[in-house]
């Protein structure tokens, strides 16, 4: 039986782990990454982590899923904000040169996306786009089962999408993109923002009476018990996911969108006002045929679809 090794690296951990051809898991290990390490120290750690894993030796192909902006093509990753020692580091080359096995490279909403047509759709979905709800916004596309990657690799920035054209200041340079809107942080910030004129008992006494300390977590908490201000604030960021889709919808026509991340913790909040924006902005037919689920496994998404990178070559 074939092996493949799957790593995911963010800027708070490492995962690993040894997948079988239909996206199992046989093995994994996980640790924090250090970045203030160099990264060929990194990468000598996870291949020392690798070899411990159970049919390790099996294994011919090694998918690398990381943050940041990369040439699949080379295998480098060519930036990543929370990875700064990480500039220009030939991941490929290191690990292969470590390994002595084929290594392929790809950004995590890439492995994300292959991860959510393995696992979510078990292989079904023909045109899938996978939305990574998070600090930021990822987006992949996978077109006739195939991953979508674009003339320079940058295919599939959902979260960049512009959704007001006067809106939000956002990191990457343009105004009113969705990830101004809907990233977590920023969904915090509005919340803040939105209590000052509110008044909701749970909310103040869950933080303290400071709303600066707000965390997706409360605020679904606070949803749960039915607090008329924390469900209108999902409600808000329902709309603004809605909005986002609807544009999605129109362009790429899928079979199924996924939705995964930290925010999807609050998929039922979300759905009523994110199902309306839809319906009201998006054409008939493609939103007839796209089905929208929220991923049962966000946690394993990114290290299974980093090994399934070796089947997509
Ligand atoms: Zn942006």
């Amino acid at each position: 039986m074939e092996f493949f090794l799957g790593i995911d690296m963010g800027g708070l951990g490492i995962k690993i782990a040894v997948v079988d051809i239909k996206g199992h898991i046989i093995d994994a290990v996980s640790f924090p990454t250090d970045i203030t390490k160099e990264p060929q120290d990194i990468i000598k750690r996870i291949n020392d982590e690798a070899q411990k894993l159970k049919n390790y030796s099996k294994v011919k192909y090694i998918g690398f899923g990381t943050a940041g902006d990369v040439d699949s093509k080379k295998g480098i990753l060519r930036y990543a904000y929370n990875l700064p020692k990480w500039k220009k580091t030939p991941i490929k080359t290191l690990l292969q040169t470590y390994s002595k096995r084929t290594v392929f490279v790809d950004n995590d909403a890439n492995a994300a996306s292959l991860g959510a047509f393995y696992l979510d759709t078990k292989t079904k979905a023909k045109n899938l786009v996978c939305v990574t709800l998070g600090t930021g916004i990822g987006g992949g596309l996978i077109l006739d089962k195939k991953l979508y990657r674009g003339s320079s690799f940058s295919a599939g920035e959902i979260g960049h999408i512009t959704i007001k054209y006067d809106g939000l200041a956002c990191n990457c340079g343009n105004i009113g993109c969705a990830e101004s809107y809907l990233g977590a942080k920023n969904i915090m910030k509005f919340a803040a923002d939105f209590l000052k004129n509110r008044k909701s008992k749970m909310l103040y006494d869950l933080t303290d009476g400071d709303y600066s300390k707000i965390t997706p977590k409360i605020l679904f908490d606070a949803a749960l018990r039915k607090d008329e201000t924390a469900l209108q604030i999902w409600k808000y960021a329902g709309d603004k996911l809605g909005i986002l889709l609807a544009s999605v919808i129109n362009i790429v026509n899928p079979d199924t969108i996924v939705l995964c991340g930290g925010l999807s913790l609050a998929s039922k909040f979300l759905t009523p006002s994110m199902k309306t924006a839809i319906k009201n902005r998006s054409f008939k037919a493609p939103q007839k045929i796209c089905k929208i689920i929220f991923s049962k496994y966000s946690d394993k998404l990114g290290v299974v679809g980093a090994a399934m990178f070796a089947v997509q070559k």
